[in-house]
């Protein structure tokens, strides 16, 4: 193309046009162009009981994972267009889109006769701080028909760090109203732990950075440990994330995990899969990846 650019006049190849800042422009006008056009779809993965011991694994709930069905590229994952939304602005639009959609989901997912399924849904903190969040979430319930119990909103450890001045009677307002509230990829944030004390929290989601490593790795299991005893003394839920194999399932089971979530017995999957996952003991259901 570079040689022949002379001949189609101003269109010479240039490689640093096509580089990384031009394919962000791009993916930025095309993510824009999806939210309108409904391209952004949910899949749920399930979270597992882990608390009682020798007990039968059952789902306690799915997780809301938003993906991106683009026309060219396929199943996009939140990895490539979630920072990028984030730092436009475009993940209020999106963020209100995945409540609403998973808020109906779990209504779906609610089959007659069953214990009350959880959702939970990932928040950004641009979209906990825009005006208006808690009034959107208590329509999304309303429109929905959603009880408050069964809704989960997580928000990164990370985010956190943003404020809890600002943020900490957001969430004590969500709380009223029956939400509870999950710090995600806990452990990985670098802050302070005393925000524990500052925040009403009800969650804390283990960070798959120290599932890996419970088993077979000393000083590893003895931080998920710590991790798990202090969610257990502040009468916190644990949910050990990314777990992908029986030896730590096992592990985590009897160090107190309450919940887990993980390819082992799920990726996340469509609404339909999801709901097959409810319908069928655990082991037999686990979708293999
Ligand atoms: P997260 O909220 O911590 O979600 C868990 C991620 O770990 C998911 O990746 C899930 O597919 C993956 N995972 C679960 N079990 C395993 C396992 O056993 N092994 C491995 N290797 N991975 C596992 P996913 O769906 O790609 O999402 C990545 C992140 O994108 C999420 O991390 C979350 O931070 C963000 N995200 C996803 N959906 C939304 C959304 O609707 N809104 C916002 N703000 N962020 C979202
Ligand atoms: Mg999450
Ligand atoms: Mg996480
Ligand atoms: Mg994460």
């Amino acid at each position: 193309l570079a040689k022949d650019g002379g001949k189609h006049g101003t269109a010479v190849y240039e490689p640093s046009l096509h580089s990384a800042a031009l394919e962000r422009l791009q993916l930025r006008a095309d993510l824009e162009r999806a939210v309108v056009q409904g391209e952004l779809v949910l899949h749920f993965q399930p979270t597992i009981t882990l608390a009682d011991e020798g007990a039968v694994p059952t789902v306690h709930g799915f997780e809301a994972l938003v993906r991106w069905q683009h026309p060219e590229r396929g199943l996009v994952p939140p990895v490539h267009f979630v920072p990028l939304a984030e730092e436009s602005g475009l993940i209020v639009p999106i963020g209100t889109w995945v409540l609403q959609e998973a808020c109906r989901a779990a209504v779906t997912l609610q089959l007659p006769g069953r214990a009350p399924v959880a959702m939970s849904v990932n928040v950004a903190v641009a979209q906990l701080t825009d005006p208006g969040f808690v009034q959107l979430v208590a329509d999304a319930l309303a429109d929905s028909g959603l009880a408050p119990q069964q809704l989960v909103l997580e928000i990164t450890e990370t985010s956190l760090l943003a404020g809890a001045e600002v943020v900490a009677p957001l969430l004590a307002q969500l709380r009223a109203m029956g939400i509870r509230i999950a710090i995600d990829d806990f452990g990985t944030g670098y802050s302070s732990l005393s925000y524990l004390r500052d925040l009403p929290v009800d969650v804390l989601k283990v960070d798959k950075s120290f599932v890996d490593h419970v088993v077979g790795d000393e000083q590893g299991a003895s931080l998920a440990e710590a991790i798990i005893a202090m969610g257990q003394s502040l009468h916190l839920t644990t949910v050990a994330e990314g777990v992908e194999g029986p030896e730590q399932a096992a592990w985590l089971t009897a160090a107190g995990a309450t919940y887990g979530q993980g390819y082992l017995w799920s990726k996340p999957v469509p609404l339909v899969q999801a709901v097959a996952l409810l319908t069928a003991p655990v082991r037999e259901a686990a979708v293999q990846v």
